[in-house]
């Protein structure tokens, strides 16, 4: 299903699963509205969407239209809500407050994707308003945040954010991209794996997602999937439990495994989502509790 324009011309609203945004461990197989935010702070040389990123054609969201939206899509089983994406949704954060304030009076749910533009201090200032976070990192290093021209400090925001969002019982997921088949990328992999281990929670989320910058970076492939898989072991030798490989779609680490007995326990080669082994977010084999949020109203 798609919308009329609610503002900009570079990021008309669409219906999405929830695990394209990605989130794998958040109300899953539901459906989303996605509002994209225009303009960013940093300036990624493989950037995917560079007009929104360098727009400044906008006007805000329409409150009355968006509740509206999420009205009429209330009305089919399965709708979670919407997700704040850009861009940067920070960048406009008083309009993402005034129409998520109409999102949750609908009772649906609200997340936000942040670039790192999001701190701890706009959500803690911000009350109620975030539900769940997908935060995405560009690199685990000040040095790899500087080649992208990113203001200082970005990368400690986004983990202060991380953690105090954890804190305060909203839902996270994170993101790493990963441009290169380095030594220095699986170094920042190691650091943020590390963070992970120590300063979090090993049964977090997280999603690496494969970068091919032929027009950025003066090298012309994308990581090489041998060394994607080769993070992914890593993360499970060091017990993170849930690695994801998110933009390599079809691969077999996009599935949720039980990290204790290794079933696949969410097949997502399959549409729609077959949920019949994680009944209350448990592994339907050994009884493990996965973490998963799960949206009681799908049988
Ligand atoms: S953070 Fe995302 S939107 Fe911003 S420049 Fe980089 S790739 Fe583009």
């Amino acid at each position: 299903m798609r919308f009329d324009r609610f503002s900009s011309p570079l990021g008309q609203p669409y219906v999405s699963a929830i695990e394209e945004v990605p989130l794998y461990h958040y109300l899953l197989g539901d459906s989303v509205l996605v509002l994209q935010m225009p303009g960013c702070p940093l300036r990624c040389p493989y950037c995917d969407r560079p007009l929104l990123a360098r727009s400044q054609d906008w006007s805000p969201y329409d409150p009355a239209r968006l509740a509206a939206a999420v009205e009429i899509l209330g009305g089919e089983p399965g709708f979670a809500g919407v997700v704040w994406s850009g861009g940067e949704p920070s960048l406009h954060w008083d309009n993402v407050i005034e129409c998520s304030r109409k999102v949750h009076e609908a009772g649906k749910k609200v997340t936000v994707a942040t670039n790192g533009g999001v701190t701890a201090d706009l959500l803690r200032d911000s009350p109620g308003t975030v539900d769940a976070l997908l935060v995405r990192f560009k690199g685990f290093s000040d040095e790899t945040y500087r080649t992208l021209g990113s203001p200082a400090g970005v990368l400690e925001n986004s983990r202060v954010l991380v953690e105090s969002a954890i804190a305060a019982g909203i839902h996270v997921e994170l993101m790493l991209d990963i441009a290169r088949n380095t030594a220095a990328q699986e170094q920042e992999f190691s650091a943020m794996l590390a963070w992970v281990t120590q300063d979090l929670r090993r049964g977090i989320p997280l999603h690496l997602r494969a970068i091919a910058p032929e027009h950025g970076f003066a090298i012309h492939h994308g990581p090489v999937m041998p060394f994607l898989e080769n993070l992914v072991e890593s993360g499970r030798r060091q017990h993170v439990g849930f690695v994801y490989l998110s933009n390599c779609h079809g691969h077999f680490f996009n599935n949720t495994m039980c990290p204790n007995c290794y079933s696949v326990v969410v097949d997502r080669t399959a549409r729609p989502l077959d949920l019949s082994f994680v009944t209350d977010g448990i592994c339907g084999n050994c009884g493990t509790d996965l973490g998963l949020t799960l949206d009681k109203e799908i049988p």
